[in-house]
This record gives structure tokens, sequence and C-alpha cells, in this order.
């Protein structure tokens, strides 16, 4: 690295993120970094503090900064986090800002980066529905890789997408670093009887005799009438099938969902699961019903039949993969289809090959090939060249807007 040159970011390579699912497939590439003798930085933004620093935990990481934020909506989080991010990001002149994904979290890291002068990696670039849902995710994703010089798309669909809206710079197909945190998670389970049964211990209640089907929700569109209708079809299956449902805590789902399952014979609501419990619980259910974005990515990699709580989907590769069917929340469909691969062993066996459509676990290995190599890239990112070259034009001598 160029210390001398005033235009080269010196610094190390800086993780900005404040989700549970960003904190999952960011902790490879930090595993990775470490083991290559780097020293990188996590700042987390405290979005979903408890559920980012569990997940964290159970790869034996934390967060180096914690800004501890706790915003009601998107626009509040962005708003406030922009300008405490920067201060960071100036403070620290890291050689690469790297986000991850889609949240508020995500699009104010890029945000902060780029006001600072720092240079931008997006993990898990290009997905797209081509519809203006998740709302605001989709809308993150976009702009992030309008502000990104590196892109690293899981799939080469994600890339052919990037490449549709004219970004093609920059852009390496290297799978997704959630299958490497999979993976990594599976592997310490079989090798470790200690882990595996705390892994276990939250389910050590729940029946073993009848097939155990795990549901997560949380997505913004579907709260509200979806929410109940995806409620009212767990209710209907209750009985024939344990459910497991670990709550987002986020109030407009975890209230709905103690008032339509609480104390409901054959439900178990359990907080957040931490990975190793959750990667665990995933290895041992029939069936996962579930809007999640990286539960959709794991699925296929276990051969775990999955059905989608959705109406579109980014991940395209698990429905192709044959894993995961795309259902929407009517209440009769779920029923109906769940009820079907329970009791059709041929359609379930179709669903439950093993499939790797988001890569075999290099994810983070090659991310971090292609930082660790253009850490040094002289491009000028440093703000203070920004201001010594607008001190020398005449127009841009106007206030900054
Ligand atoms: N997950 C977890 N505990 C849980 C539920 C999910 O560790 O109780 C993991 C899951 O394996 C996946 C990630 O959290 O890696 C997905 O997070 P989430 O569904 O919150 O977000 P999304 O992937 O939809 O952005």
């Amino acid at each position: 690295m160029a210390a001398d040159d005033p235009d080269v970011a010196t610094g190390p390579i800086m993780f900005i993120a404040g989700t549970r699912p960003e904190a999952v497939k960011l902790a490879p590439l930090i595993l990775d970094l470490l083991a290559r003798g780097q020293r990188p930085v996590l700042v987390a933004t405290g979005q979903h503090p408890d559920m980012f620093d569990e997940a964290l935990a159970g790869f034996g990481l934390q967060a180096d900064h914690d800004l501890g934020l706790m915003a009601a909506s998107p626009d509040a989080a962005v708003g406030r986090l922009v300008p405490m991010l920067a201060d960071v990001v100036r403070a620290r002149q890291p050689a690469w800002v790297v986000v991850q994904g889609d949240t508020s979290s995500t699009l104010a890291g890029a945000l902060a980066a780029r006001y600072a002068g720092a240079r931008l990696a997006h993990v898990e670039a290009g997905l797209r529905t081509g519809t203006h849902d998740p709302h605001p995710e989709e809308m993150h994703r976009k702009l992030v890789a309008q502000m990104a010089q590196l892109h690293f798309a899981p799939t080469a669909a994600a890339a052919a997408a990037l490449a549709a809206e004219g970004v093609r710079a920059g852009v390496h197909v290297t799978g997704n670093s959630g299958i490497d945190a999979l993976l990594l998670m599976r592997a310490r389970l079989a090798h470790d009887p200690g882990l595996a049964s705390l892994a276990a211990a939250p389910l050590a209640q729940v029946p073993q005799h009848r097939p155990w089907l795990l549901a997560t929700i949380h997505r913004r569109e579907n709260q509200g009438a979806r929410l109940a209708a995806v409620l009212a079809a767990l209710a209907d299956l209750a009985g024939a099938v344990e459910i497991i449902l670990p709550v987002h805590p986020n109030p407009a789902i975890s209230g709905p969902v103690q008032s339509a399952l609480g104390g409901r014979a054959g439900v178990h609501l359990l907080p957040p699961l931490g990975y190793a419990a959750f990667v665990a619980l995933m290895g041992r259910v029939m069936l996962v019903l579930t809007d999640s974005g990286g539960v959709q990515e794991e699925a296929p990699a276990l051969g775990l039949p999955c059905l989608v709580l959705r109406d579109v989907t980014e991940r395209p590769e698990a429905v192709a993969s044959g894993n995961a069917i795309l259902l929407g929340c009517e209440t009769p469909v779920i029923v109906a289809t769940a009820q079907q691969i329970m009791h059709d062993a041929a359609l379930r066996a179709s669903m439950s090959r093993p499939a790797l459509p988001y890569g075999a676990g290099g994810a983070a290995q090659a991310i971090n090939d292609v930082l660790l190599r253009q850490a040094s890239a002289s491009w000028p990112q440093n703000p203070e060249s920004w201001s010594r070259s607008a001190a020398h034009h005449p127009r841009s001598r106007a206030p900054a807007r």
C-alpha cells in the first residue's frame, strides 16, 4: 500500500452493518481477513442490536464500534446514521468500506462511505425482483449499486441485473457468503458435541413423534392482512405437525403472532434463535415456510423444502433449483401446499435434493482476494484531495448543497 501517497487510503477494511443477516453474511469475510493477519474493523449501527450481536457471537466476533442507534423507521435510521458513520469513516480512513445486502444500515453505510471519500464495496449486489417490492430494500440495493466501486454478485443472474442497469465495472461473481457461514456452522455443529447440545436446547420441549415445520416471517410487506393469513394457515396446520416459529421482535410481527398463536397446542413460539441453533433446526425440520431472504438461500444448500411467503423474489435460483416454491400468503394455498409436501413422499424427495446455486462456500475468500488486491489501487478518494482540487476550481466556490 502506498502509505506516502496522499490520494490513496491506507487504513483497514471496514465493515458497516446493523442487522442479523448482515452479521451472518459478513462474519465469514471478517474471519477470513483475521486468518490472513488483517485487522478488519466492524462498525455496528445498532439497527437490530440483540439479534446482530447474537449472530456475531455465534462466530466468536463482536463489533469494534457500536453506534447504538435506535430508530423507528428506515428514513429516521438513514438520516441519523449517515453523519455518525461518516465521522467514523473519516477517523479511520479505511482502504475499503464494505456493506452487505439491502437494509437501512447498508444504504447509510454506503452514503457515509462516499460522503467521507472512501471506496465502497457491496456484498450481495444485483439482487432484483424487477418491481418496487420489497420496499425499501430493493430501492436500497439499486442506490448502493450507483455508489459502489466493487459489486460482489452472488450469481450470474445478479451480475446480469447489474449490467442491465449499466453497472459493469468492478462486478465479480463470487457466490453468497451466507453459504460460507452455513457450511462453517454446520461443520462446527458436526464436530463439536457441546455446541450441538447447546444448539438443540431451545427445542428440548418440542415433541419428536410428529414432523416439525419451521416458519419465519418478518418482512415489512407481509405485515397486516398478509401476516394474519399466514398465521391462520399455521393455526390450521398445527396438530398435524409441530410448528416452530422463532418470533421476530418487531412489535408489528410479535403482537399479531402472540394473539393468533400464543398458547395453541402444537405451536412453539420461540425468541429469535442464535445462528447455531437455527442451523441445527433447519437440519431437523421437514419443511420451512419463510419470507426470509437468507433462509431462501440456505434451504437449497441443505436440501430443505422451502415455501416462500412472497409474491416475488430476488432469489429465483432457489425456485429454479426445485427446493423452493414461490407461494404468496393466502391461507388455503399455504395449507394445501404444506399438506401436499408432508404427504407426498415423491414430491418431498424432489424438493429435498441439495443444490448450491449460491456457491459452495468460497465467497468470502474470493471477495477478500479482490478487496486486498485492490487495497492499494490508486484513485483519488481521499476527501482532502477533493477539497484541494475543488479549491483550484473557480465554480466550486459555491456553498455545499
Ligand atoms: N436466522 C437466525 N435465527 C433465527 C432466524 C433466522 O440465525 O431465529 C438466520 C438465518 O439462518 C439467516 C438469517 O438469520 O442466515 C436471515 O435473517 P432474516 O430472515 O432476519 O433476514 P433476511 O435474510 O430476510 O434479510
